[in-house]
């Protein structure tokens, strides 16, 4: 069989536009050439961040640039916001880091509540803490924005905010929100291979980064500043993913900011139609459904269909597409379908044609 193509929450599709700009022949990444390539996508990236600020590129995948953030920002205790498998993951991350950390943990298929955040930051305990906008293992977006309104009560703490699955499909407008670190990676709604993680900081987490010990050197946010004035990056990064997001920033300016989040919010909302018309509910608790991919309820909450995930989830690869039938300890219970990226509502058509006649052989 040939390629089947990817409705996981990524990696997602990559185009193969985006693969030829990734296949362009090497240039050295301290001559001109790179410096140009980066001074001409800083201007398009700082307008996706909706950030003044330089966007820094990391050669790893997204958990770099997270564990990074814990070991530049944190020197007293780290708030981590728990709401599914990636968010609790980052507490973990902290405290294999060395560091002070706490959970807020609030129940799979729940956002995080600004009112929860408050109650813990008013203890003063804390100098930063840690939220995903988009928690991808269960589909619940989280109110960023009601989230973000606390920095100006507590300037001191770092806000990181994980836009892994959200970034670029949602406007995020990183200076308006005050937040101090924001980042993501390649290979969700970027829709590049995965591979490369992008993020902002702002002047007050470069300052306070400066002031940490024992922030390493790969992820060293003040190395990533430095470097990024001259438009270079600390080390040798992936040359072939910074041609491809040059690639993919001329697509995502070519649509229009607007219409792409308008684009991945309508597709949202056609995936969540075609779940409750199939008598599926949706696990995300009402109101916070992600706008980038949908985790339809199979078991793991009463009411609604209950199908053989594992079965559904084959029966669809055999018609060339993949969906993830769910994650960690909701896999099975829930199965996931990813709209970010290329999506447009014919290719989504052609996916629940495939999921359509699939359920009809269950
Ligand atoms: C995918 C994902 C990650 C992890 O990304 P890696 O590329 O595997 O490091 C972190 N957070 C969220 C919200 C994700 O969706």
């Amino acid at each position: 069989m040939g390629h089947v193509k990817l409705h996981i929450p990524g990696p997602v599709e990559v185009s193969e536009k985006t693969f030829r700009a990734f296949c362009t022949p090497m240039i050295g990444h301290r001559g001109q050439g790179f410096k140009d390539l980066y001074a001409k996508i800083l201007p398009q990236l700082q307008a996706l961040f909706h950030t003044r600020q330089l966007v820094y590129l990391s050669t790893s995948s997204a958990w770099g640039v997270m564990e990074g953030a814990i070991r530049n920002l944190v020197s007293k205790r780290v708030l981590c916001c728990m709401c599914g498998a990636f968010s609790d993951k980052w507490l973990d991350v902290a405290q294999r880091c060395g560091k002070q950390a706490e959970a807020l943990k609030v129940d799979w298929g729940s956002p995080i509540r600004p009112e929860q955040v408050e109650s813990k930051l008013a203890t003063g305990q804390f100098d930063a803490l840690t939220v995903i906008h988009n928690e991808t293992s269960t589909g619940v977006m989280s109110p960023l924005a009601e989230i973000a309104a606390l920095k100006r009560k507590y300037p001191e703490v770092m806000f990181i905010v994980d836009a892994v699955s959200s970034f670029s499909a949602t406007k995020i407008e990183f200076d308006l929100l005050g937040i101090d670190v924001l980042l993501a990676g390649t290979q969700k709604a970027l829709a590049l291979p995965p591979g490369m993680a992008v993020f902002t900081c702002s002047p007050a987490a470069l300052a306070k980064a400066a002031t940490v010990k024992d922030r390493g050197y790969y992820f060293d946010f003040v190395e990533f500043q430095k470097n990024a004035e001259s438009h270079m990056t600390p080390s040798t990064p992936s040359i072939g993913h910074v041609y491809a997001l040059a690639s993919k920033l001329e697509d995502i300016f070519g649509e229009g900011l607007e219409a792409r989040y308008q684009r991945h919010a309508k597709l949202a909302q056609l995936a969540r139609q075609w779940a409750g018309g199939h008598g599926f509910t949706l696990f995300p608790e009402k109101g916070y459904e992600s706008l980038t991919l949908t985790c339809v309820n199979n078991g793991a909450k009463p009411g609604g269909r209950v199908v053989d995930a594992a079965k559904l989830q084959k029966l669809v690869k055999d018609q060339g597409f993949l969906i993830d039938g769910g994650y960690g300890k909701i896999k099975g219970t829930t199965f996931r379908i990813s709209n970010m990226g290329d999506e447009t509502e014919a290719t989504m058509q052609a996916l629940y044609s495939a999921l359509d006649s699939a359920l009809k052989q269950l």
